[in-house]
């Protein structure tokens, strides 16, 4: 009788292991070029806010390095600390030149995704030609629709978002990075500013198209099974109707990142971070551990500390 009622309870122990397995990580890291924070808060955005109430927000996230690198603030560095995980002095990227570029030693992350879990999906949806041109590797599906102008950003980026949100309803995709370029092509034209009201409907419409992303996550079959973590990001602020030159200007060099989802601590921090941390925190939600070859400069944030292992 006792042995029969410890296999009964060794039976039940396995089936709580396979039912109550662990929710599968998944990642969306959207990117929005050139998008102050202050305008975001001066701007209609029901999906952030539902993202910011469902995780970390900090507002002290910096583009530049804590040592000195040289790289300008511009979108070819941002993209590239943003997207390798590494500064300028590591990837070599310090203008809108992409001269010096080393992403054979500090690739996009979705390399390092691939390197460590081959079999994990990854998906890129972008309009900023050097975005797929130059920086991205080992994506397995594609999209890019180059953009020309505020106008046509704005018409590319509800396209991209409606293929991300198309591949996202529909394939059984691990890693996603989705890009908008229209905030910055209307901070060029514009302004970058709170009261500047074009600039600040640029930022409400992104966050509709995030919010049919949002939508497609929900409406995915398995949902009830993954753990969806949300990260937002940007590559610098703006003062004008520029930003390059900018490391004396916190409107520019000092802006905002968004981690988001069920494994995200609910709080807002004025305190540093920095724009390698979110690759950093994407990966650890993904469960892999860096490689000390990769030379990561980023430290996860925002996640809340993982169970420790039985
Ligand atoms: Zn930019």
């Amino acid at each position: 009788m006792q042995r029969w009622f410890a296999s009964l309870s060794c039976l039940l122990m396995l089936s709580a292991t396979v039912y109550g397995a662990e929710p599968q990580p998944k990642v969306l890291f959207i990117g929005i070029d050139g998008c102050r924070w202050d305008a975001v808060e001066a701007a209609q955005t029901p999906n952030i806010n539902a993202l910011t109430e469902q995780g970390w927000l900090a507002v002290g996230t910096s583009i530049l390095a804590p040592h000195e690198t040289k790289g300008d603030t511009v979108s070819g560095p941002g993209w590239s600390n943003l997207l390798c995980g590494v500064w300028p002095d590591k990837h070599g990227v310090l203008d809108n030149s992409f001269r010096g570029a080393n992403y054979t030693d500090y690739p996009h992350y979705f390399a390092r995704i691939k390197a460590a879990r081959p079999e994990l999906l990854t998906a890129s949806f972008t309009d900023w030609d050097p975005l797929k041109d130059k920086i991205l590797s080992a994506a397995d599906y594609a999209v890019d629709l180059p953009a020309h102008g505020a106008a046509d950003y704005a018409k590319k980026d509800a396209e991209l978002a409606t293929e991300c949100a198309d591949y996202i309803r529909t394939k059984p995709v691990d890693a996603v990075m989705l890009y908008f370029g229209q905030v910055d092509e209307t901070g060029h034209a514009k302004g970058f500013h709170p009261k500047v009201p074009e600039y600040v409907a640029a930022i409400e419409r992104v966050d509709g198209l995030i919010g049919q992303v949002r939508e497609a996550i929900a409406a995915r079959p398995n949902i009830q099974n993954e753990n969806w973590l949300i990260l937002i990001g940007t590559d610098h602020g703006g003062v004008g109707t520029n930003h390059g030159g900018g490391r004396q200007i916190p409107e520019i060099h000092r802006t905002f990142m968004i981690v988001s989802g069920p494994a995200a601590i609910k709080s807002r921090t004025e305190e540093d971070s920095y724009q390698v941390d979110i690759i950093a925190t994407a990966l650890a939600h993904l469960g892999i551990t860096p490689d000390p070859s990769w030379k990561l400069d980023g430290q996860p944030r925002g996640l809340k500390p993982k169970p420790a292992a039985q």
